[in-house]
């Protein structure tokens, strides 16, 4: 045994991710796929790495010091439990399994429950940052016991990408939490990109500027208070000319995104926790409305406005995309961590929302100088109940609700869509009224349904009789 660590699954995360392993001090690797001709691929191409290479589970179990400790990188799903069920037959008590895949967290708290009945420590890990990220330094998001983590932390802390200094890892919580952590980061990279897609369509529609003029506007942001990663490359997908035709190339690129089911399931979880994050479900719907050219082909001649979109001051307009693209970031985000709290709470985790946005400043896809924002407010207020209450937030949604309203409603009268700059702008007021439409709903239950409800000026439980004298009773709860 002279492995600290091993991988499992040498396709391009895996090995990547062995890669960075084998590259910092103290780390010997060893690497087991299911084709054995990877494994000896990967030796041959990186003799520098010292891997210690191995062709069966048993051999690979024995190349690992105790507590052996093995990440999978294996095709979600199928693969992850049959490597687990390998894995879990070779290993012992306190050794540790850790699935590094995208795995849907519900699935990671039950294999979590069932390896944990072995005695063998099961971790459930979120690594963001793709293969670049992988190889170079990920963000990393385990879950699992706080055994597994006395093993991993020194090895993960080694690998993962630096923010300011601090490794982009930390304990998340139990079971399936990282997991969780890791699929809402994927639906607020869905929110984010679409903010991003909005902003460019107006600005392109609105000023008729070119994409590599536009690309300019995208870097001037990304030197203020929205720098980011998905800033930053928007302005390179922006520039890129098409070498064959000569044109931009994100006017060649058909108009259909897609998607790998991250962010449904950041939604329909948030559904399950009756948590409101519309601008990640709009962003999430927008990729499934772009996919369907066959419903957008006889669509293509509804009634829409009279008079396209016309700008008289273009700087003024690109500035006011700019506040109402920050603005809307900001709800995102406070709906995702949202989202995760939610979470939390409902599966009994304690997740430090604070050390979740450091985290991600580095390595993955959505870091950005405003997490550290996000870092601030939660070290102020642990258990703020809505993360854009801060006063950085406040300030901030202050100086840009002016902008974002002329925004959306410019779109609309335009005729341009921008689901998630105008649901954001949605949920904003909604959160600020005084008094919803609500109370009429809960009316209107009552009236077909006896469901119920509650008054303000009273304590109890009310139904009126509708079909009768429309008198009040009092009534059991049903809401
Ligand atoms: P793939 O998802 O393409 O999976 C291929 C690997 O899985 C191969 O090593 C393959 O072995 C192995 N495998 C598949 N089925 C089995 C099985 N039944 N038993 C044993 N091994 C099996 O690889 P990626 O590197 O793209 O991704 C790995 C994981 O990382 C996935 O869960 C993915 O969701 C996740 N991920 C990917 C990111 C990305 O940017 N690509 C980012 C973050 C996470 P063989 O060679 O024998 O076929």
């Amino acid at each position: 045994a002279a492995a600290n660590i091993g991988v499992v699954g040498l396709a391009v995360m895996g090995s990547n991710l062995a890669r960075n392993l084998a590259s910092r001090e103290g780390n010997t690797v060893a690497i087991y796929n299911r084709t054995p001709a990877k494994t000896e691929e990967l030796v041959g191409a990186h003799p520098e790495a010292g891997f210690v290479s191995t062709a069966t589970y048993e051999e690979f179990a024995a190349s690992l010091v105790k507590p052996r400790a093995a990440i999978i990188m294996v095709k979600a799903g199928a693969g992850t439990d049959a490597v687990i069920d390998a894995l879990v037959n070779v290993f012992e008590p306190g050794d540790i399994i850790v699935d590094g895949g995208n795995a849907l967290f519900t699935d990671t708290i039950r294999r979590e429950k069932a390896v944990r009945a072995t005695g063998i420590n099961y971790v459930g890990m979120g690594v963001s940052g793709g293969e670049e990220g992988a190889l170079l330094g990920p963000s990393i998001m385990p879950g699992g016991s706080d055994e597994s983590w006395v093993t991993l932390g020194p090895i993960l802390k080694s690998i993962a990408a630096v923010a300011e200094g601090e490794p982009c890892v930390t304990h998340v919580g139990h079971d399936g939490a990282g997991h969780f952590v890791k699929m809402v980061h994927n639906g607020i990279e869905y929110a984010d990109m679409q903010l991003i897609a909005e902003a460019y369509d107006l600005i392109r529609r609105g000023t008729g500027r070119t994409p590599a003029e536009i690309a300019e506007v995208f870097a001037e942001w990304n030197r203020g208070e929205l720098e980011s990663y998905l800033i930053e490359i928007t302005a390179e997908v922006l520039r890129q000319v098409d070498a064959s035709t000569g044109t931009p190339l994100v006017d060649i690129i058909l108009d259909q995104a897609g998607a790998k089911g991250t962010g449904a399931w950041t939604v329909q979880t948030a559904l399950d926790l009756g948590v409101p994050v519309s601008g990640i479900a709009e962003a999430t719907f927008a990729r499934s409305l772009s996919s369907h050219p066959e419903q957008r082909s006889v669509s293509r001649d509804l009634p829409g406005p009279q008079d396209d979109l016309t700008v008289d001051d273009v700087d003024a307009f690109i500035e006011d995309v700019r506040l109402a693209l920050f603005a809307s970031k900001i709800v995102a985000y406070s709906q995702g961590f949202d989202e995760i709290r939610a979470g939390a709470a409902q599966y009994g985790w304690s997740i430090d929302l604070g050390a979740v946005s450091k985290i991600w400043r580095g390595g993955c896809i959505i870091r950005a100088q405003f997490l550290n924002r996000i870092a601030d407010a939660y070290a102020e207020t642990p258990d703020l109940p809505v993360l854009l209450t801060a006063p950085y937030f406040v300030e901030a949604l202050g100086r840009a609700q002016d902008a974002w309203r002329r925004i959306v409603s410019t779109a609309a009268t335009a005729g341009l869509p921008s689901p998630a700059f105008s649901s954001s702008l949605a949920y904003y007021d909604g959160l600020r009224a005084d008094r919803l439409p609500a109370a009429l709903i809960q009316g209107q239950r009552d009236f077909f349904g006896a469901h119920t409800y509650k008054r303000i000026d009273k304590e109890g439980t009310f139904h009126t009789l509708w079909s009768g004298d429309r008198t009040e009773i009092e009534a059991e709860d049903t809401h």
